[in-house]
């Protein structure tokens, strides 16, 4: 989702921030792995404290001046994340306050036999956008525009 914002300066920037970006949409996960709803209800990984602090690394990063990654690559990996946890918020919800709170927020809107599905087909969009959408791109800006192209026409 996060393709068609990614900086187009030069190809190594664009897949630095592609990374960055998907390294923070999975780390809720990556950081504490469970496998259960039980063990994310217990995963400080996806409570707001660990999404506050995640955004307090992103501002530091984008406050160093020796490190060039663009604000714009680090908005896009603290939405990753909480998309992440809107996510979860959907399959069965996330204990947002723990350890202070057992308090689950949100619903279980999709069932957890649809868990590893509709991760599979997410998974192969993400790549397919991820690879495409750059090819589509160049593809478009080596093409003439229709108007340079007919006023060729009518000049020849
Ligand atoms: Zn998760």
């Amino acid at each position: 989702m996060a393709v068609p914002f990614l900086p187009r300066t030069d190809r190594p920037a664009f897949y630095r921030s592609a990374g960055l970006v998907a390294l923070a949409g999975a780390l809720p996960d990556l950081l504490c792995p469970h496998l259960s709803l039980a063990g994310r209800y217990t995963s400080w990984s996806h409570t707001v404290f660990a999404y506050a602090g995640f955004n307090l690394v992103l501002l530091g990063l984008a406050l160093l001046p020796r490190i060039r990654i663009l604000r714009r690559t680090l908005l896009l990996a603290s939405l990753a994340w909480a998309l992440h946890l809107a996510m979860d918020g959907i399959s069965g919800g996330i204990a947002w306050l723990y350890p202070f709170s057992g308090e689950v927020l949100g619903e279980r809107l999709v069932r957890y036999y649809w868990w590893f599905r509709i991760d599979v087909v997410l998974t192969v969009i993400a790549i397919a956008v991820f690879w495409l959408w750059p090819a589509c791109r160049r593809n478009r800006a080596s093409q003439p525009e229709r108007s340079a192209l007919s006023e060729g026409e009518r000049a020849g």
